[in-house]
């Protein structure tokens, strides 16, 4: 059985990973093993629990389904895990490095060439292989129900390589994955759709997705309306000819209509009443949990950070609100932590920034095909412009990849 646990404030949440919109950022449960044990200590630090027994006993509480799975796989070291990941939430730095685990046999080469850790893979094994799967589906080199992974992965990759006159390493590498998918893209024609934002200040009261974005957004505000809070917006889709400034990347997603923005200023920057959003460290370490105020929701104390001409930590507040990041998370989008320099840039923070990580795959989407996926854009087009440089960029990837 595939599930996720997820916690929503205080309250504790299990999500099957067979449904799409969901799959996010957070580790499977129920594979034992690495991932497990790692699933099952960020699950620990994320409700607050101090102990191993505190968790299990909130876990066996609230549900019964996931703790039976968990006793029943592999006994997971706690130990090992404790010093690292709380040293790094006490810190509260964002962006912290994972501790690296022992990848499985097969996977070293494909994680060097990325340079990126098991730790940081693991969550996204099951949707990479997926994905790989599909688009060799797409080239008849597997079965579209073929299932692919670290033993099997470099044969297919190498049958195709050799179907397509590729040097044949096995490896799903930045050009070999733009042969895979670049004729994909380009037939894929999607195009993009006004969604509705609620009225903040001078903040945008509508702006532009992707379509296949768009329909996940719908089911996130009709969610957020429901629990009393508000989207504020910056707008989302952007032009091609926009500047690069410092807080802007070269391969943002915004280009693709994959991203939104709130308002950079209706959270963090100052913490008045009226504003939708209270902006803390996230506690695992990883970014941000934005909070949004609504007077549906319990009360919630929060230690926020604001702004005084640098980051600082704001005033501890206590105040009917929900833990947004969570429920964007819960519909497909993901945050992406600040950029370096965030404690004194204020375009750095990032804290308003959500992607739909679940239209993409990590390891595999490029930044080109999420450009070239767009009906308003064609190949000869994109080339003119500054961001095809980076038109191989995978998702995910450290060596010269995107996030
Ligand atoms: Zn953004």
């Amino acid at each position: 059985m595939a599930f996720e646990i997820r916690t929503t404030g205080d309250a504790l949440a299990v999500y099957h990973t067979e449904t799409p919109a969901i799959a996010g950022p957070l580790e499977r449960l129920g594979t034992p093993g690495g991932d497990l044990d790692i699933a099952r200590t960020r699950y620990w630090i994320d409700i607050g629990a101090r102990t191993a027994a505190a968790a299990d006993a909130r876990l066996r509480a609230e549900a019964p389904e996931v703790f039976t799975a968990l006793e029943s796989a592999e006994a997971p070291d706690f130990a090992e895990y404790e010093a690292d990941d709380f040293a790094d939430a006490e810190q509260g730095e964002p962006g912290r490095k994972t501790r690296a685990g022992e990848p499985p046999a097969g996977l070293e080469r494909l994680l060097r060439y990325h340079r990126v850790d098991y730790d940081t893979f693991a969550p996204h094994e099951a949707r990479f292989f997926e994905g790989l799967r599909d688009l060799l589906a797409l080239h008849g080199v597997v079965s579209a129900d073929e299932q692919l992974g670290p033993d099997s992965f470099g044969e297919a990759v190498e049958a195709f390589q050799s179907k397509k006159g590729l040097s044949t390493d096995g490896l799903p590498g930045r050009d070999t994955l733009w042969a895979m998918q670049r004729d994909w893209a380009a037939d894929r024609e999607l195009g993009t759709v006004r969604v509705p934002a609620d009225k903040w200040g001078d903040a945008y009261d509508r702006f532009t997705l992707r379509e296949d974005v768009a329909e996940l957004y719908e089911g996130l505000y009709a969610d957020i309306q429901r629990r009393g809070g508000q989207i504020t917006s910056a707008g989302s889709f952007r032009s091609l000819s926009a500047t690069v400034s410092k807080g802007r990347s070269k391969t943002s997603i915004h280009y693709a209509g994959v991203a939104l923005d709130l308002a950079p200023y209706s959270g963090l920057a100052r913490i008045r009443e009226g504003d939708p959003y209270i902006v803390e460290r996230d506690p695992a370490g990883r970014g941000w949990r934005v909070w949004c105020r609504s007077g549906a929701a319990t009360e919630v104390q929060i230690g926020p950070q604001t702004w005084k001409g640098k980051l600082c930590d704001g005033p501890e507040t206590t105040c009917g609100a929900f833990d947004l990041s969570e429920i964007f998370r819960q519909h497909g989008f993901a945050d992406i932590g600040p950029r370096r320099g965030y404690e004194k840039t204020y375009s750095c923070l990032e804290w308003w920034h959500f992607q739909c990580e679940a239209v993409l795959v990590p390891f595999v989407s490029q930044f080109g095909a999420e450009l070239l996926s767009l009906d308003r854009y064609d190949e000869a087009f994109l080339k003119k412009t500054p961001a095809w440089a980076y038109h191989r960029s995978v998702f995910k990837s450290r060596n010269r990849g995107w996030h």
